[in-house]
């Protein structure tokens, strides 16, 4: 299974601020859509970085209260890893266990198209595994 197929099941929708948000409206933005990270866009689109609640806590932690008023700019992990329609969820599941994140955008010819999480790709691989274990139950009754 793909990340094209996790992106057809659940849109294409991103969450997203711009470099200058501050952290208490990311926080309200994250609340709001049950969500654990939004992408940092500018104007034209361009992905500047990624947020991650995880980001929101090390703010915290470091500046206190004074954490909430920082833009994201200054919050946001700017080396964003992406991954392509085409890469395995497998591979996907690597990737954030490997670098210990659980988002990664998806890009298709330089644009982005979608954002998955390991939550996502923990659901498809269950659901796989279940549709080949009903396939090998029918094989096995009708053998
Ligand atoms: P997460 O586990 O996704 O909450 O993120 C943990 C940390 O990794 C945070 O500092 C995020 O900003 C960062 N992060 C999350 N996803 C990515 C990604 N795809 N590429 C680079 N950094 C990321």
């Amino acid at each position: 299974m793909t990340i094209g197929a996790i992106l057809r099941g659940k849109g294409t929708g991103v969450v997203a601020v711009g470099p200058e948000e501050r952290l208490d409206a990311v926080a309200r933005k994250l609340s709001a859509h049950r969500i654990g990270a939004v992408l940092v866009r500018d104007e034209g689109g361009a992905v500047l970085g990624i947020l991650s609640e995880r980001d929101v806590v090390r703010a915290l932690a470091d500046r206190g209260e004074a954490a909430l008023a920082l833009p994201a700019a200054e919050v946001m992990t700017r080396d964003v890893v992406t991954v392509g329609l085409a890469t395995s969820v497998q591979q996907a599941m690597e990737i954030m266990t490997d670098r210990r994140f659980r988002h990664l955008p998806v890009m298709d010819e330089g644009k982005l198209v979608g954002l998955v999480s390991i939550g996502d790709c923990v659901k498809a691989r269950i659901a796989e595994a279940e549709q080949e274990a009903e396939a090998l139950r029918s094989f096995v009754v009708a053998g």
